[in-house]
């Protein structure tokens, strides 16, 4: 019987999925060298306030390949949850963002800068990632309150009660946190008022047809409600034109984040951008 169907067994991984499995598994073995080695780089993107003033930045990953040139975290951070290797990876680009806000601490200029970093839910849910980042905040000595940690639904589907505790820990020592891509997820309303969060983040989604798709003005409106009625803030994504900042403004959202104010860019770039644009 299994020599018979010997043929057929090999049909069932077609081509196709062949060479995708086959995809997938350089790019794992990429990454893991990548890790090793530090292939990462940080860019900025600047968040701004409803006077146009940049507050300070989120900060994305960057994977530069030997071979294959920049290669997007929308491809590289799902597998990079799937294998485990978030979690030192995300541990770098804490060590590095905190690093950087140590850093500008000590000039007077560059003091009030925020920083916010993505957490997966695969780190926050490891047992040490609170021991992680005192441990990260107490060797580069960054001021806890200029660092905010994004999190999205998907970090709060399960172990709710422990994610919880451990935001819990992190807030009483200055950390802050927001829901990224608000309203993409799972997430329900009910843990909504139970999360320890200071800013709800609408996502690009709805920002990018908010002036066409009556639908996506409507969840963008209650987002910026909703925020305001659980007195925390709110922040923008992906916000390309003057017509979709009014809007939003219009609508009582004060905080902003896309290409209309900048892409996401390397520090030199984001430094020169603050201390030219808004002089102060
Ligand atoms: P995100 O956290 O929602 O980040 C916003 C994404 O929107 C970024 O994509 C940014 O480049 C892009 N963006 C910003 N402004 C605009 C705009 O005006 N228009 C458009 N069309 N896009 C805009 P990026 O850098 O490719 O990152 C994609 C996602 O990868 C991030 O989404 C985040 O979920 C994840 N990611 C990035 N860096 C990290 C990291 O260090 N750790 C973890 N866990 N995830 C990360
Ligand atoms: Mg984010
Ligand atoms: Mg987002
Ligand atoms: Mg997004």
């Amino acid at each position: 019987q299994a020599k018979a169907s010997g043929r057929n067994r090999v049909q069932f991984f077609d081509p196709q999925m062949q060479a995708q499995v086959r995809a997938h598994m350089e790019l794992e073995g990429a990454l893991r060298v990548a890790v090793e080695r530090s292939q990462f780089s940080l860019y900025y993107q600047p968040q701004v306030d409803d006077t146009g003033h940049i507050t300070g930045a989120e900060v994305l990953l960057r994977w530069r390949h030997p071979v294959k040139g920049m290669i997007s975290p929308a491809r590289f951070i799902p597998l990079a949850e799937e294998t485990g290797l978030i979690v030192p990876l995300g541990r770098w680009v804490l060590e590095a963002a905190c690093t950087q806000l140590a850093a500008w601490a000590a000039d007077p200029h560059l003091s009030q800068l925020s920083l916010s970093v993505n957490v997966s839910a695969t780190q926050i849910r490891q047992d040490s990632f609170v021991s992680d980042v005192f441990r990260i905040l107490d060797d580069t000595g960054a001021d806890p309150r200029r660092l905010n940690l994004e999190l999205t639904e998907s970090s709060l589907v399960t172990e709710v009660e422990s994610v919880i505790a451990k935001m819990a820990a992190l807030k009483a020592r200055g950390v802050g946190f927001s829901l990224d891509d608000f309203g993409t997820g799972y997430s329900s309303l009910a843990y909504l008022k139970r999360l320890p969060l200071d800013q709800l983040k609408i996502d690009q989604g709805f920002v990018r047809d908010i002036l066409i798709d009556p639908n996506d003005a409507a969840i963008a409106k209650m987002t910026i409600l909703l925020a305001g009625s659980l007195g925390i803030s709110v922040v923008a994504e992906g916000v390309e034109t003057e017509a979709q900042r009014q809007f939003l403004a219009e609508h009582g959202c004060h905080g902003y984040q896309g290409y209309l104010f900048g892409a996401p860019m390397p520090l030199e770039e984001f430094e020169h951008l603050f201390s030219t644009a808004f002089s102060h």
